[in-house]
């Protein structure tokens, strides 16, 4: 028996819209029960980078303090916490705060976390990460809810409340976890287990306007108009994959998830309270260059699949600079966990024998100067 989902309308962040739809799906799975007076509630929202709200990149504010006020409400103390890309840090994460509109939560009540420390855990049940750091604060709360963002994903297909997890990694170890888990699959894997491993109380996904295109940081906000709630990340998520359109095998988390048998086959397999259709948008621009992805993974003939084998490095998506678009500031090689990424006086290069396409240069490329591509001979494969 799968966790229910709620899904609610919410077209606007004004907080005389937003508060009551949120408390609405909030109350639809009574998800907030588990809160008593006292208690610490840890919200991990998405806190991607130091970008302003109607960026769409971030879990928004207005949201996360009409959350604040429920938790208030119940007697308990919020705390806001994520680890962004880069340092973990107090000056690092006031920017973050800041621009992102995060500090208002604070007139709600909330604490932002101001907890730096990392630790190690061992998890035996993993499937992957049997051993990973963690970010501190995350013990110094009662409960976990897991506040996330939809938006599209270089490496993911799609970032909603099970990739939003990773944020509980600290920012200067991730780039390393490309390798201890490499390849989508492993990573996906590794994903889900750091959501069994907290075990988040209650998941929320801002679906309000969510991001299409280059996300997780640099594509297109695309109003969609739903809040999601649900006890499981996975439920959440794959209805989260309905209204995006995205298929299991643009999705990997969503993939490996039905594998697990942590969430039904299929969205008909949930059990949904609320009307979902209004929401489902045919045309929400998808990392639509991630289709390769579907003739590596499932090529339809015998010559198909010897044609993917041969040419699985040529026909996987690939990161690719925009030379025009791109400040030459240096960030891509920064974060580059593979050291694949050269600047100078010319725009960034990527060294393809290098390069693990992890995407993290896209995702934190400031200027979205760098894109998927899938290469055209991909195309012509998929036929086969
Ligand atoms: S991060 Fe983007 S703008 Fe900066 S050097 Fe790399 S490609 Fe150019
Ligand atoms: S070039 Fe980009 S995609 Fe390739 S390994 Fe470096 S950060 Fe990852």
């Amino acid at each position: 028996m799968f966790e229910p989902v709620a899904v609610a309308e919410c077209r606007s962040y004004l907080p005389k819209v937003c508060a009551p739809a949120l408390r609405g799906v909030i109350e639809a799975i009574d998800g907030l029960d588990f809160v008593k007076p006292g208690m610490k509630i840890g919200i991990k929202v998405n806190l991607i980078a130091a970008l302003k709200p109607e960026r769409a990149a971030t879990t928004h504010f207005e949201l996360v303090c009409a959350l604040c006020d429920l938790i208030r409400e119940k007697g308990a103390t919020p705390i806001v916490g994520d680890s962004p890309g880069g340092a973990f840090s107090s000056p690092a994460l006031k920017i973050v705060y800041r621009a992102t509109g995060m500090t208002e939560a604070e007139r709600h009540g909330a604490l932002l976390n101001s907890n730096f420390s990392q630790k190690e855990a061992r998890f035996e049940e993993a499937k992957e990460a049997k051993t990973f750091a963690y970010t501190a604060w995350l013990d110094d709360v009662d409960a976990i809810i897991n506040f996330a963002k939809l938006k599209t994903h270089g490496m993911m297909g799609m970032t909603a409340a099970v990739k939003n997890l990773f944020g509980t990694v600290p920012g200067s170890i991730k780039p390393e976890y490309h390798f201890r888990f490499p390849g989508e699959e492993r990573f996906a894997s590794m994903l889900i287990d750091l959501n069994e491993y907290f075990k988040p109380q209650l998941n929320l996904i801002d679906a309000v306007i969510g991001m299409e295109g280059n996300g997780p940081t640099a594509g297109t906000p695309r109003a969609i108009g739903a809040l999601i709630a649900s006890r499981s990340p996975y439920c959440a998520d794959l209805l989260a994959a309905k209204l995006i359109g995205i298929s299991d095998l643009e999705a990997p988390t969503v993939r490996v998830m039905k594998a697990r048998g942590l969430c039904p086959q299929s969205v008909e397999g949930l059990e949904i309270r609320g009307d979902y259709a209004p929401f489902v948008i045919e045309d929400y621009g998808l990392i639509a260059n991630r289709r390769s992805l579907e003739v590596l993974n499932n090529p339809k003939t015998a010559f198909g699949r010897v044609l993917t084998k041969s040419l699985r490095s040529v026909l996987a998506p690939k990161p690719v600079v925009l030379k025009e678009s791109c400040v030459r500031c240096g960030k891509c090689a920064e974060v580059c966990p593979a050291g694949a990424v050269a600047v100078g006086e010319k725009p960034a290069k990527i060294d393809r024998s290098k390069c693990i396409r992890c995407f993290c240069c896209q995702e934190f490329c400031p200027k979205g100067a760098i894109e998927v591509h899938r290469p055209a001979i991909a195309r012509i494969a998929s036929r086969f």
